[in-house]
């Protein structure tokens, strides 16, 4: 069995606003990862089978590994349809807004979603969301977004209307948020839940090698070239840092997605606790950030990084040179050496 984490009346509301609207609308965060399109397919199949008029936009492009997923080719991106994007918006009657914790993280979705006239509902797990929904839904000790959906549809009663589709996102969004069940994943209920994913006819083996096995050799070599020539590692503060130039994405031919994982490269090292990668995009510097037990990410981001996300996973950016931000980097790491010396 699972427990009712989630809170009755907030059920009670979401299951009473379904039952009201035919026109929905799911949006979720900018750079899509796999639990924001998996909890976003997953609501969407759900809500197909309740015969609901149902669209999922996206601020911009989510990456390929992703396009497997049944209903990924109909979702709309705001970036390349901004017109099809607003209209939708302005009819829906019920937006759902998954896997983000304000409207910060939808980047210029944000004012359309904020003035819509429809209810809002958020349903998310990342710490401190932001008052702007009718019903928020929020559960930061819950591993993935897709997790919580799955438990919202059964409390509402919905279990039989699961089918195979929704429980594909299900699944592949909370095997990317804890990386294929290796963190944030020692709830049991997670496992009772995939035994009932299980039943509804998914192939979990294909599922990872959808997810994790779609990569090109460029990305491969490209992984090879920056473990070998940009990572740095902090032995007194069990910390790693790898970083990639606008440059050598462009020698590599690198398309999105493929930096996908790479944050995680260095935490494969014994010593490491915390591991950063840093990456140069067009207008901005990307930070990731992932660590091993009580240290946490994401107070890091936020303090250095204008960022945040979970504890153990973390997300920031910084305005200047990839340079200059390896330097802050360098700069603040010494803080945090009696932290990261006790894990
Ligand atoms: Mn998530």
């Amino acid at each position: 069995m699972i427990t009712k984490i989630i809170a009755e009346d907030a059920i009670q509301k979401t299951k009473k606003y379904i039952s009201n609207v035919d026109k929905i609308v799911i949006v979720t965060h900018t750079s899509p990862d796999g639990d924001a399109i998996g909890s976003s397919l997953g609501m969407y199949h759900f809500l197909e089978e309740m015969d609901k008029q149902v669209n999922i936009i996206v601020p911009n492009s989510f990456p390929d590994f992703l396009l497997w997923m049944k209903g990924a080719g109909s979702i709309i991106n705001y970036e390349k349809s901004p017109d099809i994007a607003t209209e939708t918006i302005d009819a829906a009657e019920l937006i759902f807004c998954l896997d983000f914790n304000h409207p910060k993280r939808i980047g210029n979705l944000a004012p359309l979603i904020r003035n819509a006239e429809a209810k809002k509902i958020l349903i998310d797990h990342h710490l401190d969301p932001e008052q702007f929904c009718d019903v928020t839904m929020s559960y930061p000790l819950i591993s993935s977004t897709s997790e919580m959906i799955f438990r919202i549809i059964c409390r509402m009663g919905f279990f039989e209307l699961i089918n195979k589709a929704c429980a594909e996102s299900v699944y592949t969004g909370m095997m990317t948020d804890t990386g294929a069940f290796t963190f944030n994943s020692n709830n049991e209920e997670i496992y009772y839940i995939i035994s009932e994913l299980l039943k509804k006819g998914i192939d979990k083996d294909a599922i990872y090698s959808k997810v994790y096995h779609a990569y090109s050799a460029d990305r491969i070599r490209l992984m090879g070239f920056i473990t070998y020539k940009n990572m740095r590692i902090y032995k007194q503060y069990k910390t790693a840092l790898l970083t990639l130039s606008k440059a050598e994405q462009f020698r590599f031919r690198m398309r999105k997605g493929d930096t996908e994982g790479f944050v995680n490269i260095p935490m494969s090292i014994g010593d490491v606790v915390f591991s950063v990668f840093i990456r140069e995009d067009d207008d901005v510097i990307r930070l990731s950030f992932r660590s091993k037990g009580q240290f946490p990410c994401n107070e890091f981001a936020a303090a250095h990084f204008g960022g945040g996300g979970h504890r153990n996973a973390a997300g920031g950016e910084f305005h200047g040179s990839l340079a200059d931000a390896i330097a802050l980097f360098e700069s603040v790491i010494p803080q945090y050496q009696n932290l990261l010396e006790k894990n």
